[in-house]
């Protein structure tokens, strides 16, 4: 088999404006950036709004492993092998950050026949979204200092700025610096830091706001820093708000471009999974929605954290009502969380297959909980056998579910339309009553509460008593409505990350929380959670540079 980007790169792309047909957009209606990628225009976008949607589809997946399970690589497969059964399909993915491909995780365009194109473009820079996010979150950091240096009129507690600066690029000596030092005209010395751009608020709103205005209004709320009576100040009261949603008009619209067999594919947005909610932007999703009649989309890690957050936060925030959950699982994966070692995973071993099946079950009955049916994706690697795969058939069935084998990643299309009809079948049962977990009204910490015992299976949440004080505090102030975001290892049920398979009777600790109240939700934060990523012993960026005719060689 080809390496990813070798397979990319033979692609036959159509000229977007081809691939929009498909969608019946018109030309009009694309900003283009080159011909194989383009931008939806605003006006259009507007224009649809009285449409009827198609089926929503979540594509989700067992807790991560260093095996890889293949969320993405599925949302491309399952789009494409919609198309191939003759449907109007259309997926919705996130962008990827520079960060990690100059790191080690590889890119986020699918893989194998199931990728996006151009994924170069699409790893590196593509259509400038997080350029701008970049710039509009660090115009907001500056005008901050610079209401300090002039005066500080809103009484800035200097030592309270919350606010912080971010960039595109894994860099762990930014993680915490002194900024104004040099001398009086420099401004008044602070601790300061940068986190990656992914993690930046502005990401998070700009993934849930679904006009400018709400754009605007939004970024208006960000909380920047506290006065010494701890009363808070605002991008509004800076007034960032206005230039900030300038800077991100463009970067509103949805990007689309097209897989590997020619299918239409948003892409946009990308927040972190951890203290964001880790998925595409609710605007690319809502135009899918009336443009296809079925929407893939993905959401980050395993179903624990990325699909209870698409449901919890941005299915309930922007009144999206799925119709079906795809698990993606794989073999390797699944005798992983059974206690196989990363190096052991191609042998066979069906006693460990059987144990790790807990893992899946788990998300299986999780996702019911929201009352949308839940199909099993094998995403079949080259070393499963056919006793593995007979295995967690089997389970899945014992379980009332039913787990499709899905060859996408080596047969494109043509190796998934099982799992299409299945999907077609269980969106068209009109079956799904989608609901959130739980209420608006529910108190913040029963919130979490509700998370960790009815989805992480804890028996108890432990908090001191100054972030139960801070809850508190934030309900008197009228924050008491907003969803709850988990930031917890992706790797466990449990806050422990060596605790695989379906572990109960833990405990989950909230060490420290925090309130987004632009993007609309207060962050619980159990463990320690990186927020700026640093590069490895020997950065995938070692081996990237231009080969002799020009061409990007080293990228995945
Ligand atoms: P996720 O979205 O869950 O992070 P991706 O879809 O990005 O995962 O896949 C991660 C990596 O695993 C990609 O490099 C992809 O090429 C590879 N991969 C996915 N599915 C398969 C498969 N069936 N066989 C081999 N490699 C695969
Ligand atoms: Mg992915």
């Amino acid at each position: 088999m080809k390496s990813d980007i070798e397979i990319a790169r033979a692609a036959s792309m159509k000229p977007v404006t081809e691939i929009a047909a498909k969608l019946d957009i018109p030309g009009e209606a694309l900003q283009q950036y080159g011909p194989y990628k383009a931008k939806v225009a605003a006006p259009f976008i507007g224009s649809l709004k009285d449409r009827k949607d198609g089926g929503l589809v979540l594509v989700t997946a067992v807790n991560p492993t260093p095996a890889g399970e293949g969320k993405t690589t599925t949302t491309v497969g399952l789009g494409d092998a919609l198309n191939r059964i003759g449907k109007k399909a259309a997926i919705c993915i996130r962008e990827p950050s520079l960060g990690p491909c100059f790191g080690m995780k590889g890119g986020a365009a699918g893989g194998g026949m199931a990728q996006v194109v151009p994924m170069e473009d699409i790893n590196l820079h593509f259509t400038g979204d997080f350029h701008a996010i970049t710039s509009a979150h660090n115009l907001l950091a500056a005008m901050i200092d610079n209401h300090i240096y002039w005066g500080n009129a809103l009484e800035i507690d200097q030592r309270r700025v919350v606010w912080r600066r971010v960039l595109d690029m894994n860099d762990r000596a930014l993680r915490s610096i002194v900024s104004s030092l040099g001398g009086v005209a420099n401004g008044f010395p602070s601790e300061a830091g940068f986190d990656i751009t992914v993690a930046s608020e502005v990401m998070a709103i700009l993934c849930l706001a679904t006009d400018l205005a709400d754009l605007q209004k939004r970024l208006g709320d960000i909380i920047v820093a506290y006065r010494r009576d701890k009363s808070a100040v605002t991008c509004r009261d800076i007034k960032a708000d206005g230039a900030m949603t300038v800077l991100l008009k463009e970067a509103m619209q949805p990007n689309l471009v097209q897989t590997l067999e020619n299918n239409p594919a948003f892409i946009h947005g990308g927040p972190f999974a951890n203290i964001a909610h880790g998925c595409n932007s609710v605007i690319a999703t809502k135009t899918a929605l009336k443009l296809a009649d079925y929407v893939v989309t993905e959401a980050g890690f395993g179903a624990d954290l990325g699909a209870e957050k698409f449901f919890d936060i941005k299915c309930r925030k922007a009144g999206l009502k799925p119709k079906a959950v795809v698990i993606v699982a794989t073999i390797r994966a699944l005798k992983y969380n059974g206690g196989v070692k990363k190096d052991a995973l191609t042998e066979e071993n069906v006693a460990a297959l059987k144990k790790g099946c807990v893992n899946l079950g788990r998300h299986i009955k999780n996702v019911r909980q929201f009352g949308v049916t839940a199909v099993v994706a094998i995403n079949h690697f080259t070393s499963d056998t056919d006793a593995e795969v007979a295995t967690v058939q089997a389970y899945a069935e014992e379980l009332g579910a039913e787990a499709i084998v899905c060859r996408h990643w080596a047969d494109g299309s043509a190796g998934t339309e099982d799992l299409a009809r299945r999907v077609v079948e269980i969106v068209d049962s009109g079956t799904a009553q989608f609901a959130p977990l739980y209420k608006d009204h529910l108190s913040l910490f029963e919130k979490i509460e509700t998370v960790a015992k009815r989805i992480y299976r804890a028996d108890e949440v432990m908090a001191d008593q100054s972030v139960r004080d801070q809850l508190k505090a934030w309900e008197a102030a009228g924050f008491g409505d907003l969803p709850v975001c988990m930031a917890k290892t992706q790797y466990s049920f449990s806050t422990d990350p060596t605790l695989l398979g379906a572990p109960e009777h833990h405990s989950v600790a909230v060490r420290e929380v925090r309130l987004s109240a632009g993007a609309g939700f207060v962050v619980a934060i159990c463990g320690s959670i990186m927020t700026m990523p640093g590069l490895p012993r020997v950065p995938a960026a070692e081996g990237i540079g231009l080969g002799p005719d020009g061409e990007i060689e080293g990228l995945f």
